[in-house]
């Protein structure tokens, strides 16, 4: 073998190590982006297509069931909180991994609403919700978060619960409430997060989500910095709307608390809250932004 022909093979095997190591740290064995987007279209689309989630329906019921298998098939340990309004039984879901120091709670609520009061058409208000966005795209994006965290977290970095809550969107009938699962969760909770993220309505196909006017300014200030270093322009930096939602009963708490929410979507609480309004890109860019925000918090 020449000198020349040595070189050119040490070269070659440098480049490939740099590729592989290149690889290696950006994505640690993870899914591709368009892997990624496809699990995330096909846990959006399971939950529309068995029906509405209202309390006490059968979807209710087996989308709970195929949270907690998919948790514990991503190797979460799982807790359920039962709570009870009127005949109802309320069911909290809470996946928990790690057993770092720092306590992070991220949360969406899965059930969906029994009558769409926001209709133009009268005669369509006492049909239910079918929650593409309302609903199913914070179940699906805290199912990516299952998936990720426990390839890019060791157990020590962090102690992260993903809690699924019930009887969030219900509220505004006869001896009913809004974020009912919240509630019960957050006056239960005996140890402090450090900081908490609720997630609701985020997979608008044209995603804008503004600062929550109750939201902790300063937890605000630290995901939209993230976005904006990931050049997602959708995370907006402005204040727009006031929310009640399942991140209130943890500022009541006093924990730094901060709600991800795109409220221009013109078919919130409709018969048109459907798969076609709803992206996987948007419910990916949300997820991109809790994942790299939680590297850094
Ligand atoms: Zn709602």
């Amino acid at each position: 073998m020449s000198l020349n022909r040595l070189r050119i093979g040490i070269l070659v095997v440098l480049g490939l190590l740099l590729v592989l190591g290149g690889g290696c740290q950006s994505r640690q064995g993870s899914f591709s982006l368009t892997e990624e987007l496809a699990l995330i279209e096909q846990d959006l689309s399971y939950q529309v297509n068995c029906g509405p989630r209202t309390p006490g329906s059968p979807c209710h019921q087996q989308i709970q069931d195929w949270i907690i298998d998919n948790l514990q098939k991503n190797r979460w340990g799982v807790e359920t909180q039962s709570f009870a309004h009127l005949d109802f039984t309320g069911k909290n879901i809470v996946g928990k991994y790690g057993k770092g120091e720092e306590f992070i709670i991220i949360g969406a609520h899965y059930d969906t609403r029994f009558t769409s009061d926001q209709e133009a058409q009268p005669q369509l208000r006492n049909q239910p919700v079918p929650g593409a966005n309302d609903g199913a795209s914070g179940v699906a994006l805290l199912l990516q978060l299952s998936r990720e965290i426990p390839k890019q977290f060791s157990l020590e970095q962090k102690t992260i619960w993903l809690v699924f809550f019930d009887l969030e969107d219900n509220g505004n009938y006869p001896d009913w409430d809004w974020i009912l699962g919240s509630r019960a969760f957050a006056n239960s909770l005996t140890q402090t997060p450090t900081a908490v993220v609720v997630v609701d309505m985020i997979g608008d196909k044209d995603l804008n989500i503004y600062h929550e006017h109750n939201s902790t300014a300063e937890l605000n200030q630290e995901i939209w910095a993230i976005a904006d270093q990931l050049g997602y322009k959708e995370f907006i930096p402005q204040k727009k709307y006031r929310m009640i939602d399942d991140h209130l009963p943890f500022l009541q708490q006093g924990f730094p608390t901060s709600l991800l929410i795109d409220f221009d979507y013109p078919y919130w609480h409709t018969t048109q809250d459907t798969l076609d309004k709803v992206s996987a890109r948007s419910i990916y860019v949300v997820y991109d932004t809790l994942i790299h925000w939680l590297k850094e918090h």
